[in-house]
């Protein structure tokens, strides 16, 4: 499904994108979202001790929409959160609790964000990130095997990740991806700034 891309990153990121536009609009799409949450669920019950509070994303651009999911989870237990990130303009995410019908305002890239003022809506360090990829893949190290994520191009997942990690080393961030938008290494090569993911749903299961 990938078409020639002449190598960049840049022009990479904008197949993918394409290639995930189309697939939205697609037979097969529907399938794919309810495999997505059905794995999400399945994960969410297997580390329900591990994780109270779940950092999501707003969607844009085709990515999956996992909010009835997570709000159904977040009712389902007492205690269980959800939160969603605000990009500062240092390109970190900060992330602050969210519930259902909260007023979201757009950013300069035209993500609805929680407003961070919001004195009701404290600020969370979440247990779990759930991040939509634009691609992903896999290196193995020995029999470890570690994923990686390309994103939109900011960076802003990976200095996230690389800050929190460093307070907080069983963060799990997991992939929100396609078994479409695998990349090979003659594709594209994770570079030192990039930070791995735990591990990866896609219409498959769990990766891990
Ligand atoms: P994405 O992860 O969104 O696909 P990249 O990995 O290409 O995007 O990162 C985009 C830019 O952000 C790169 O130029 C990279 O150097 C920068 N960057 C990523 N992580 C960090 C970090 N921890 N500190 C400083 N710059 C970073
Ligand atoms: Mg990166």
């Amino acid at each position: 499904m990938l078409h020639m891309h002449g190598n960049s990153p840049k022009s990479l990121r904008q197949d993918l994108l394409a290639n995930r536009k189309r697939f939205a609009a697609s037979e097969s799409y529907q399938a794919a979202q309810e495999a997505i949450v059905t794995s999400l669920s399945q994960f969410l019950t297997a580390y329900d001790a591990q994780i109270q509070s779940v950092a999501l994303y707003c969607p844009i651009q085709d990515e999956l929409d996992l909010r009835p999911a997570l709000l159904a989870w977040a009712a389902s237990k007492t205690g269980k959160t959800l939160a969603l990130p605000f990009a500062r303009l240092d390109k970190h995410l900060d992330f602050y609790s969210w519930q259902e019908g909260d007023l979201l305002i757009p950013s300069r890239q035209g993500v609805p964000e929680p407003d961070p003022n919001n004195p009701r809506r404290p600020q969370v360090i979440p247990d779990c990130i759930l991040i939509p990829c634009v691609g992903w893949s896999i290196s193995s190290v020995g029999n470890k095997k570690h994923y990686w994520r390309l994103g939109y191009g900011g960076g802003y997942f990976d200095r996230t990740l690389a800050q929190l990690r460093a307070n907080k080393p069983n963060l799990i961030c997991v992939g929100i991806g396609f078994d479409w938008q695998k990349l090979d290494d003659d594709q594209w090569q994770s570079q030192s700034h990039d930070e791995s993911l735990d591990l990866i749903i896609t219409e498959s299961g769990l990766l891990r």
